[in-house]
């Protein structure tokens, strides 16, 4: 059991790293296999012992070492939060099939909702294949039923849901991204995810942009991307949906 912790951990670091290469490439449509890694700034092929996760950002300060150009702290906070979350899921499920659909899952809602917070743009070429994938897993694990309805309730909703935003104010008020989103983790998690993801995410999602709208004093129309609170309530909802749906079936029962 800790050895599939600890490994989880470790690997979660190197595939953290390779989520930056991810974060920075595909926007830029370029490939994430070649070329090898190198200095955004001077173009400088990084060395192995400057690629090693999270460490070498820390001994080399967050600089390159040939430009002294700033390296972004994105790259060690992905590589964290990879390691960490990995580490959590193989504690909480253990060596269960489940294990791999989690982290799986996990590493592509971790890249997508970096490239959202920097770009604002969903890439088809991770939510389509995650749509795939998740369908995979669905039919794998034996519900895919639940999985293919879920995939295409989840657009089908936010496409709605946009349709109307649109009829009533004129303008959009979600990315075509955010409704492939859905119908990902809609795939991944059947259909009886998409009621809490939708409500979760809404609800923090309008909280955090009321607060960052009065932090930065802009206008309504400012653009908050919507995909990292989809991707959350989506962790939240993998690893404790149950608990959440015995939570509120609890709640109902009490009230009839
Ligand atoms: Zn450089």
């Amino acid at each position: 059991m800790t050895a599939v912790v600890a490994l989880s951990a470790i690997v979660g670091l190197i595939v953290g790293s390779f989520a930056n290469v991810c974060v920075y490439r595909i926007p830029r449509r370029e490939s994430v296999m070649f070329p090898g890694s190198h200095c955004p700034a001077c173009h400088h092929a990084i060395a192995v012992y400057d690629n090693i996760p999270l460490f070498s950002w820390l001994m080399l300060a967050g600089k390159c070492r040939h430009c002294r150009a700033p390296i972004s702290w994105r790259y060690p906070l992905l590589e964290l939060v990879m390691s960490v979350s990995w580490g959590l899921l193989a504690w909480h499920f253990g060596a269960v099939p489940e294990l791999v659909v989690a982290l799986c899952l996990f590493f592509l809602l971790w890249v997508l909702s970096f490239i959202d917070l920097e770009t604002g743009l969903l890439p088809n070429v991770l939510t389509y294949p995650g749509i795939a994938l998740g369908l995979f897993f669905s039919w794998w694990l034996g519900n895919w039923q639940d999985a293919l309805i879920g995939a295409i309730a989840g657009y089908g909703i936010f496409w709605l849901i946009a349709r109307l935003f649109l009829r009533l104010t004129g303008r959009e008020g979600m990315g075509y991204g955010d409704f492939k989103l859905l119908a990902m983790l809609g795939a991944f998690m059947g259909w009886q995810a998409l009621p809490f993801i939708i409500f979760a995410s809404s609800v923090v999602g309008t909280f955090a942009g009321l607060i960052i709208l009065l932090l930065a004093r802009q206008g309504l129309r400012a653009e908050i991307p919507f995909g990292p609170y989809l991707a959350a309530a989506g962790m939240v909802w993998f690893v404790w949906g149950s608990e959440v749906l015995a939570w509120y079936l609890g709640l109902a029962g009490m009230n009839t």
